[in-house]
């Protein structure tokens, strides 16, 4: 699945190739996506001009000149940057055809993404209006994490994984992070002190920093028809290591199951 840096990358990847170019055509293949896209969608986008690509927790914002297209990569969905009438294939869903003779194609076998337009403030859209802070941005800081975790029972890896907590940490950055921070992942949410709770915070930040860094080596493959943007090769020091020897101090990797996801760690170093 598209995670947090994965959906960053997408934006980084696309905005160069579509940010001032106008939309000749937006053609819908396929509307029923997660939610039907509205079938009004395509003759507003048409003659609009794109003026650059935001993300807010996984939803890419497109922003025209009467509002935003958003664009969910669901669990199996990307975007790339291709010429003008390449052959559809069978999982290319929406093209957004552009004046500078590339189009944007959306692709997503298991049609879990999702494409809207809003003509408001995109803040304020229900899929928006709730989400949490973002990991990456100055307001999610050890004083935010201290507040919402000191409050909680539930086990630490779940909290950092609620998104009506914190957005876009997911299963595998949420065990890097723990690993990071020396923290067990089944620790109870209120039991860390002040000094994990700020190490945990700057973990969570690092471990989606790294992961976006190592995306950027794959910008060039949001544009042209050879293959889709993969996921990051990234070094993993507990997540899907069960039972090799910790990076860190040789001792075995565990692994337990935790709110139905698979959850690693290193029971030397994390306390
Ligand atoms: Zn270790």
């Amino acid at each position: 699945m598209p995670e947090l840096p994965e959906v960053e990358t997408t934006a980084r990847g696309i905005a160069p190739h579509v940010s001032g170019r106008t939309v000749l055509r937006l053609t819908v293949h396929e509307p029923r996506l997660r939610w039907r896209v509205d079938p009004k969608l395509a003759a507003w986008a048409q003659g609009q001009v794109i003026h650059g690509v935001q993300r807010r927790a996984k939803y890419l914002l497109l922003e025209l000149d009467r509002g935003h297209l958003m664009v969910h990569l669901g669990m199996s969905g990307n975007l790339r940057v291709l010429p003008l009438r390449t052959a559809r294939e069978a999982h290319d869903h929406f093209d957004l055809e552009m004046d500078s003779g590339w189009m944007l194609r959306f692709t997503d076998p298991r049609r879990f993404g999702s494409l809207h337009h809003l003509t408001a403030d995109p803040a304020q859209h229900p899929l928006l209006r709730k989400l949490a802070p973002e990991p990456l941005d100055p307001a999610f800081d050890a004083d935010y994490l201290h507040q919402v975790l000191r409050r909680r029972s539930v086990a630490v890896k779940l909290a950092i994984m609620n998104s009506q907590l914190v957005v876009g940490v997911g299963n595998i950055y949420a065990s890097e992070s723990l690993f990071r921070a020396g923290i067990r992942p089944g620790r109870a949410a209120r039991s860390l002190t002040r000094a994990e709770t700020a190490a945990l915070a700057a973990s969570i930040k690092a471990v989606l920093g790294d992961a976006i860094r190592a995306g950027g080596t794959t910008l060039r493959d949001f544009v042209g028809a050879d293959g889709a943007p993969g996921y990051f090769s990234q070094k993993l020091f507990v997540y899907g290591r069960a039972g090799a020897p910790c990076r860190n101090c040789g001792t075995p990797v565990k692994q337990r199951v935790q709110g139905g996801r698979a959850t690693y760690w290193c029971p030397a170093c994390q306390k």
